[in-house]
């Protein structure tokens, strides 16, 4: 098993975390999410489909895939206009057992039946895992992530991933790394960025330029009875 824990001071910090999540994942995958209400599950998945949308070869989120499916209430699939994922699957298990008669609602539609992967084309994303977890892959056959509330704004994030993640692109830099605000900008930028910390290489050389020009070198006053040796 890999494991991180990520320390996310706002939501923002948080959706910054799951593009770098997005962008480590793929088709077949299934993720865990676990956290009480109102922990934030919802938030990284929202995070997620906004990753994978951004992240799209003809660039531009696919605003229409982001309308949720009206067959399941507890299902909600975004279609995303990719080669390697087509959709993203967000399941809320909240309602659900694991005995429930799923298949006669599509489930075998969105689930492998033999590994309990994502299907070929999809990744999975599940709040409640637990209330469905016959359903789903073993603990060490996808990803899972803990999120706790630890005062108001903020939460930590605990992540476990199947040791083989650890041959895909990018998942040193998200298990190294936490969300970081972009020095120029002032936005957050995912862990897994390649101009991390900066938003983007715009803004690293733009910083780069302030720094040449002598920007970070600010006059500074003395303050009173700095500079003053004398011992009284
Ligand atoms: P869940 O799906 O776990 O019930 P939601 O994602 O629906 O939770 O709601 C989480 C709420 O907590 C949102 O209103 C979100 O804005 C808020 N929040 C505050 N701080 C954070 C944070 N650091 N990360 C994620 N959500 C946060
Ligand atoms: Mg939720």
């Amino acid at each position: 098993m890999l494991q991180a824990t990520w320390e996310l001071v706002s939501p923002e910090a948080t959706a910054a975390l799951a593009h770098g999540l997005a962008s480590v994942l793929r088709a077949g995958d299934v993720v865990a999410l676990e956290g009480e209400l109102g922990a934030g599950k919802t938030t990284l998945v929202r995070g997620v489909v906004e990753g994978l949308s951004a992240a799209q070869a003809q660039g531009g989120a696919d605003e229409s895939g982001l309308v949720a499916s009206p067959t399941f209430v507890f299902v909600h699939v975004y279609p995303m206009r990719r080669a390697d994922i087509a959709r993203v699957i967000h399941v809320d298990a909240y309602r659900l057992s694991s005995d429930e008669d799923l298949e006669v609602l599509g489930w075998d539609q969105l689930f492998d039946a033999r590994s309990h992967g994502a299907a070929a084309d999809a990744v999975a994303l599940v709040e409640w895992p637990q209330r469905i977890a016959g359903r789903l892959p073993g603990p060490e056959a996808m990803a899972s992530l803990r999120i706790e509330h630890l005062r108001e704004g903020v939460r930590r994030i605990t992540g476990r991933f199947p040791q083989h993640w650890s041959d895909r692109e990018g998942m040193g830099a998200l298990l190294e790394r936490s969300p970081a605000v972009c020095p120029r900008t002032r936005v957050w930028v995912s862990p897994t960025a390649s101009s991390y910390p900066f938003a983007s290489e715009r803004a690293r050389g733009s910083d780069l330029y302030s720094w040449l020009t002598q920007g970070y070198v600010l006059p500074r006053k003395l303050e009173a009875g700095e500079g003053d040796e004398s011992v009284s």
